[in-house]
């Protein structure tokens, strides 16, 4: 079977690919080894960057009529005092807010306004198994359901432990964390009261997703053993210090199967292409969690990847000689992104899980912050936008 396009990985980078090849009339073919979206590992976090695409698509108001939470400002509970650090109201886009949306029904979304285009396929519980090459190119995928699709170019947006990544060289910047995982009971609120709890010797998410905390227990990496060795009463304890939102942790957790253990990973390709082959998203670059950016760097690879190679592509072009203008183009902005989640790594992460800091009041920085709201604009404009926020610039072929 043929297409024009095959993508591996229907995460937010393979779909979002996928609707804008589908979109420019490029047969596309997206494989996905899940069955459905429905898994609550990843993070929620669809930022101003990424919805003033859905604005450019002419979709924002269709997406923001599914379930989310709008988060306008940001702030972090630090030595216990209460700081605002980052205001989004001022950014100059349709939608200046974060939007907390479980990532399903973001993928679904995507896979509906997709799936409206005839060039566009999305097959689930499907994985995409080994590369077919022919004369030193890739010319398709072999599936697990055992038949070959052969295409044009092969995008690899299978995630932090790509497996079609392999063979190009890896730079392993690393990470000096963990994360447990779980979710705890809460009362639904009108404003919403997502944050980051930091003292000495802990470090805590919570993501308010209505009428449940998503709760991220933060500890030194490899440790995860050492935690649950203490004992699940001992853990129970760490999360009820963290505040009265966490009180109902003796209820929601009854053994270790309701907490789960993500490891978090920081690396990047130093090559995202060969000929045939073009590596985008986690697979290309693993992101930290902090600043939760990475479902947005993913969006913008494959806006990035449709505007320089879906008009070729639909023009029946070869897209070898283009595919290293991809790299050239987001490379600059991963490269500082996870060199700002590396400073926080080392400054902030680090030396307070291993308790070499203390923290008797809140750093300097987070106390100007909240003190002169001028100031919030930054983070909110580095978090919210990135370092260079694509666009949409490849047409719709079957727009009249
Ligand atoms: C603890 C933690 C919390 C995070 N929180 C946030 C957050 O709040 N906000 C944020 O923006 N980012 C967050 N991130 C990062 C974010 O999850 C990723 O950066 C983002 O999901 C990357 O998107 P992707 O499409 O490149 O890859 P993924 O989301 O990993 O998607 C890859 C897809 O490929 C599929 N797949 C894998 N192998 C195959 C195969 N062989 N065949 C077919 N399909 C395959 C997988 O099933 C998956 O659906 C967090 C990360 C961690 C570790």
């Amino acid at each position: 079977m043929s297409h024009e396009l095959v993508i591996v990985g229907g995460g937010p980078a393979g779909m979002m690919a996928g609707l804008l090849f589908a979109r420019a009339g490029v047969k596309t073919l997206v494989l996905e080894k899940h069955r459905d979206f429905l898994r609550d590992f990843r993070g929620d976090t669809v930022h101003p960057s990424t919805l003033e695409i859905f604005h450019e698509l002419g979709l924002l108001d269709e997406l923001l009529r599914r379930p989310h939470n709008k988060v306008a400002q940001i702030g972090a509970r630090i030595a216990g005092q209460f700081e605002r650090i980052a205001d989004f109201r001022h950014l100059p886009v349709a939608a200046p807010f974060i939007a907390l949306m479980p990532q399903w029904d973001f993928l679904d979304f995507i896979a509906q306004a997709a799936r409206r285009y005839p060039g566009f396929e999305l097959r689930q519980s499907c994985a995409g198994e080994s590369l077919i090459e022919e004369e030193g190119r890739v010319v398709g995928v072999r599936t697990s359901a055992g038949d070959e699709v052969r295409a044009r170019l092969v995008i690899a947006s299978d995630g932090r432990d790509s497996h079609f990544r392999a063979g190009l060289p890896l730079r392993v910047i690393g990470a000096p964390m963990d994360v447990f995982w779980f979710r705890l009971p809460k009362h639904e609120q009108p404003e919403n009261d997502s944050m980051g709890v930091f003292d000495s010797g802990r470090i805590f998410v919570l993501i308010d997703r209505g009428e449940y905390w998503q709760c991220a227990f933060v500890f030194p990496k490899g440790e995860a053993e050492r935690v649950r060795s203490a004992g699940l009463d001992a853990f129970r304890t760490r999360v009820r210090e963290i505040g009265p939102e966490t009180a109902g942790v003796d209820r929601a957790i009854g053994s270790w199967d309701d907490v789960k253990l993500l490891t978090v990973t920081v690396d990047r390709l130093d090559q995202w292409s060969r000929p045939g082959l073009l590596v985008i998203g986690d697979a290309a670059h693993a992101m930290s969690p902090i600043g939760g950016v990475g479902i947005n760097l993913a969006v913008q690879d494959a806006v990035a990847a449709a505007n320089l190679l879906a008009a070729p592509l639909a023009r029946g072009e070869n897209p070898d000689p283009l595919l290293p203008k991809l790299q050239a183009r987001r490379m600059r902005p991963v490269r500082l992104t996870q060199g700002v989640q590396k400073l926080m790594q080392d400054a902030v992460i680090a030396p307070l899980l291993n308790q070499s800091g203390t923290l008797d009041r809140p750093p300097l920085a987070a106390r100007l912050l909240n003190a002169v709201p001028l100031l919030q604009r930054i983070p909110a404009r580095l978090v919210g936008l990135g370092f260079r926020p694509e666009h949409v610039e490849c047409s719709d072929a079957y727009r009249r």
